[in-house]
Parts: structure tokens; C-alpha cells; sequence
């Protein structure tokens, strides 16, 4: 599958292939509660994919502590590999992170990040699998 390609299912198949815990952060903006995340405190080097389409999302090694109990990096492994929307949920204007091969709900993006670019991408775990390097 070319990394352009678009991954479109209906709802049933998403929920048959999807965990109950990716399928609601995914599939259903829901956000996992901080700190519970299999990723939350990870430091292995590898590359985070989606956990709905495989798409390379995020690299290890802009990937930092930012004390809030959420997978943070400070920018994508591929610029066009997210995009970004405007999410007023919750009382809140935030902006949303979706991965674009699959559309999947991955987090929210704020601009208080530590590196160059400002950012921190603030993903949940379960929208992510992590391939450790040398696997
Ligand atoms: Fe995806």
C-alpha cells in the first residue's frame, strides 16, 4: 500500500478489527486517562505507526517527557502523514491530530513543546503501535 493511499472501512469492520480501547480513541475522539497509556513512559527507539492503518506516524527520537502522561513528540516523522483540525469539544479550542491515511483520531497538538518547531503532539497510546528498532 502506497503511503498516499487512503484506508476507508465502515464502522462494523473498524470495530472488528480494532481493541474496544483503540477503537474508541480512534474511531471515537475518546482521550485514554494519563499515566495508562503502554506508551506513556516508553523511551525505545523504534517508529510509532498508526495502530488503525500502519501509516509511520511519529520516530522515537522526537519523542519526549512532557510530564503529562501522554506519548509527546515534537513533530511528525512525516509532515503530511497527520493533519490537523479544529476540535471545540469539550468546552475547548484545540487542535485535533488525525492520522490522513485512515482518518483516525490521534490526539491534539498545542504549541508549548520544548524543540524547534514549538509543537508538542500530544498522542494517546492506543492510537499508536510501535515497531522497536531491530524487531
Ligand atoms: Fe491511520
Amino acid at each position: 500500500m502506497s503511503a498516499d493511499e487512503q484506508v476507508t472501512k465502515t464502522d462494523e469492520q473498524w470495530r472488528e478489527e480494532l481493541s474496544p480501547e483503540q477503537y474508541a480513541v480512534l474511531r471515537g475522539q475518546a482521550t485514554e486517562p494519563p499515566f495508562t497509556g503502554e506508551y506513556a513512559m516508553t523511551k525505545d527507539a523504534g517508529v510509532y505507526r498508526c495502530a488503525g492503518c500502519g501509516a509511520e506516524l511519529f520516530a522515537s527520537d522526537t519523542k519526549f517527557d512532557s510530564g503529562t502522561g501522554w506519548p509527546s513528540f515534537t513533530e511528525p516523522a512525516v509532515a503530511d502523514a497527520v493533519e490537523t483540525k479544529t476540535d471545540v469539544s469539550h468546552g475547548m479550542i484545540r487542535t485535533e491530530v488525525v492520522c490522513r491515511r485512515c482518518g483516525g483520531h490521534l490526539g491534539h497538538v498545542f504549541d508549548d513543546g520544548p524543540g524547534e518547531t514549538g509543537l508538542r503532539y500530544c498522542i494517546n497510546s492506543a492510537a499508536l503501535d510501535l515497531e522497536r528498532a531491530g524487531d
